[in-house]
């Protein structure tokens, strides 16, 4: 029988199945009608908008719901309350942060996903092997053996802490898992563009972010090689452990890729791990006009990147894999009696994804990952990487014609840093306000950073909906937005 829209939904006396399972189907078919709704409508719609006092105060409010609501009500809230103020990451227009639009067959996958509701910390059922497929197509991808391990987590902040403590472990021993650092001297060596999350990875490790050397910058915004050399022999004299150099395949602030190559050099002549953060730029290695600018990446030790942003797959999913997969699942793997492993039975199967990382109970993050590849394939997700970068060199070269306009990096792959100029004005100030401006007119998202001290307007294009009107659009503002600032004073 069709559903009808009106069967309310009601909860079983004995379950939280519903006494009238159409209703479920009827909100489910309404929901995907409006979701598509929503993504073929996205281009009219703002980027982004701020939260009326009146939405945010609606969310604030309110006590724990203790009886029963009307799943219809709830969903007309959510349409009202939360759907119509988003952060914009699915909009063409949205270039402020490195960020994925989605995809809907990820969208159904979650539906899927959540349906079957699968606990894949381990055990002997399909979902797993799912998962290790995902693992193996990103072993291939990367141009790793394909006996490397892997494991998927919320993002590239979990995976590059993973890495970090695969490599203590590498430097000294797995049995620092039970006997802590007792003050080794360990420290690692990255440049001064890696995101932060790094630092974090070093401080939760127990290292401390001090024991991160922050390497400066060649003029592409790489880490300097010759600084690098000299940190290692500097703290070497001083009686330090170097342990760990990162390299980073497209930064957040500029897109910058290391020399991996000889990045992965020094770290096998001195002994030393070889991480690489590919949050994105991993993706590069699907475009043949990009895979030439992070070669070297095949010969880390361990990646981290992320589904999530390039490969537009929907939050979260990120990914970290490891060449050397006893060593993984020795600094993770433990086995307390509930969780005893058996060679028959729903206990088998091992090693489980828990063995490879902090978490024990894992979603189906590996469903929209497989069905994204799967039904795009990877020609398609580099033909969105080669996309964006070649939109980046496009806005570059408008940049560039404006007289107005200074561009402060250089383009490698897909961000674009750049400022307004004007006489007798805090560039700084302009620039910020410039940018909450056209933000907040629901035209485009760009965001700040700061290059060398001064402060930049970043557009950074990840999204797989991004054209070049949007790029035009988004100029347009930037510079129509400067004018009327300027001439208001
Ligand atoms: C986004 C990003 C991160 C952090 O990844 P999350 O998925 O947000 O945890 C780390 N490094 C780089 C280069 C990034 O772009």
């Amino acid at each position: 029988m069709r559903a009808s829209a009106t069967t309310p939904f009601q909860a079983a006396p004995d379950s939280l199945d519903p006494t009238d399972w159409n209703a479920v189907r009827a909100m489910g078919h309404r929901m995907v009608d409006d979701m598509v709704d929503m993504l073929t409508g996205l281009r009219e719609a703002p980027v982004w908008q701020p939260m009326p006092a009146e939405a945010r105060q609606a969310l604030r409010g309110g006590d724990l719901p203790t009886g029963p609501g009307d799943l219809d009500a709830v969903y007309r809230e959510f349409q009202a309350l939360v759907q119509p103020y988003g952060s914009g990451n699915i909009h063409p227009r949205f270039m402020g942060w490195v960020q994925g639009g989605g995809n809907p067959v990820g969208m159904l996958a979650e539906l899927l996903a959540a349906a079957t509701n699968p606990n894949l910390g381990g055990r002997d059922h399909a979902p797993i092997e799912v998962e290790r497929q995902v693992i193996r197509w990103a072993a291939q991808m990367l141009g790793f053996p394909m006996d490397a391990s892997g494991v998927l987590v919320t993002g590239a902040s979990m995976a590059n802490l993973i890495a970090v403590l695969v490599a203590r472990a590498h430097a000294l021993g797995t049995g620092v898992r039970r006997s802590g650092l007792h003050g080794r001297p360990l420290v690692a060596y990255t440049s001064l563009e890696t995101h932060n999350c790094v630092a974090r990875a070093m401080d939760m490790a127990g290292l401390g972010s001090d024991a991160l050397r922050l390497i400066g910058l060649d003029a592409q915004h790489r880490m300097d090689m010759g600084a690098l050399q000299a940190a290692l022999a500097q703290d070497r004299a001083a009686g330090l452990q170097p342990f760990l150099v990162v390299g980073s395949a497209g930064t957040v602030d500029t897109g910058a890729v290391d020399d991996l190559t000889a990045l992965a050099a020094l770290a096998r002549a001195q002994g030393l791990w070889f991480h690489v953060d590919a949050a994105y730029g991993a993706l590069a290695m699907l475009s043949p006009a990009q895979r030439p600018l992070v070669q070297g990446l095949s010969e880390a030790d361990s990646v981290a990147f992320d589904f999530h942003k390039w490969a537009q797959v929907p939050y979260d999913a990120g990914c970290v894999v490891v060449r050397d997969a006893a060593l993984h699942a020795a600094t993770f793997a433990s086995q307390p009696a509930y969780l005893q492993r058996s060679v028959r039975g729903l206990a088998g199967n091992q090693p489980w994804p828990t063995d490879f990382g902090p978490d024990l109970s894992r979603g189906f993050r590996a469903l929209k990952v497989w069905m994204t590849l799967k039904t795009y394939g990877t020609d398609k997700l580099g033909q969105v990487v080669a996309h964006n970068c070649s939109l980046a060199q496009q806005l570059a070269r408008l940049v560039d014609a404006q007289p107005q306009l200074e561009r402060l990096a250089p383009v490698t792959l897909n961000v674009v840093c750049f400022r307004v100029l004007a006489q007798g004005v805090d560039l700084d100030a302009l620039n910020a306000d410039i940018v909450a401006d056209v933000q907040e007119s629901g035209v485009a998202v760009p965001s700040t950073t700061r290059i060398r001290g001064v402060l930049a307007i970043r557009v950074a294009l990840v999204n797989h909906r991004t054209r070049l009107t949007d790029v035009e659009m988004l100029l347009a503002a930037v510079l129509s937005t400067a004018r009327e600032r300027l001439a208001s004073g």
